[in-house]
């Protein structure tokens, strides 16, 4: 049976050079995600609709993002589309813009593919002023860089480097209440199965996001807070160590759901339901 995800995430690092206090991951950790595991859930997992990579400051990881771009070019695992968001406050900008014109190669479907810089009001009034201007500064060398040395805006793929800037829907009350925004966050993180369906030996997963942390945790869904990812057993699909082909990671996706008490859909079922309607 091959393995079809519409979202997954890969936590790169747990490491950041801010502190912001809107932050739901919690307080920084000097871990960062081994090759080895990128390689086996990259192995392991056929399709991919979209990867979003996060951290912790995913810049920071550098080594692992090109683990990620290898074995998402060379490995078993056919990614559609990547997402990565960096707060831009200490990139190399030569090395990104790299990266970021490879993972384009690398994706097969690119709509919505990019990296968007943090220019939200929590992260800037995070920053002193100067660094805010560095961070506006290496946004605009970024986009120059790769306009111009890749050419990416003229082959029609929007906004490939673009600015994550939701001023306007930011506020107190939509921060999830988890890692440093605990106790001020208004919004509860929810627990939701993956929705599923079969066809031609495929099993596809959508609704919910397949999560890998850094330390090789799997769980269900991706607003969680470090200490949530290490310790709730609710959201625990299993450990990367633990799961080594394809059939048993799909188990552990549907043992998960069965804790949802959610039935996967049936196909059959469904119209069965629809015609008696
Ligand atoms: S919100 Fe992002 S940039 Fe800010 S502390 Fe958390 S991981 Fe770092």
């Amino acid at each position: 049976m091959e393995l079809d995800i519409n979202s997954a995430v890969i936590e790169v690092t747990r490491k950041c050079n801010m502190n912001c206090e809107h932050c739901l991951r919690g307080a920084s950790q000097r871990k960062t995600i081994s090759d080895q595991h990128i390689y086996k859930f990259l192995q392991i997992v056929d399709n991919i609709g979209t990867l979003t990579i996060t951290g912790g400051e995913p810049t920071l990881a550098m080594e692992s993002l090109e683990q990620i771009k290898h074995c998402a070019q060379y490995g078993n695992c056919a990614v559609g589309d990547f997402y990565m968001v960096t707060n831009g406050k200490a990139i190399n900008v030569d090395r990104l813009a790299e990266w970021a014109n490879s993972m384009r190669f690398v994706c097969h479907n690119n709509e919505i593919s990019g990296v968007a810089f943090s220019f939200d009001t929590f992260h800037t009034q995070t920053l002193e002023w100067k660094q805010a201007e560095k961070q506006k500064r290496n946004f605009q060398r970024l986009q120059e860089k790769i306009q111009y040395e890749y050419g990416i805006f003229d082959e029609g793929c929007g906004e490939f480097i673009r600015q994550h800037s939701d001023t306007s829907s930011m506020s107190y009350d939509s921060l999830i209440s988890e890692g440093r925004a605990k106790d001020f966050g208004a919004r509860d993180n929810n627990l939701y199965a993956f929705e599923s369906y079969e066809y031609d030996d495929v099993i596809h997963f959508s609704e919910e996001v397949l999560y890998l942390s850094s330390n090789g945790y799997i769980v269900a869904g991706c607003n969680w807070s470090y200490e949530s990812i290490d310790n709730r057993q609710d959201i625990r699909i299993g450990h990367i160590d633990d799961i080594n082909c394809t059939d048993q990671l799909i188990e552990a996706i549907e043992a998960y759901n069965r804790k949802r008490n959610r039935v996967d859909i049936d196909e059959t079922e469904l119209a069965a339901v629809y015609e008696a309607v």
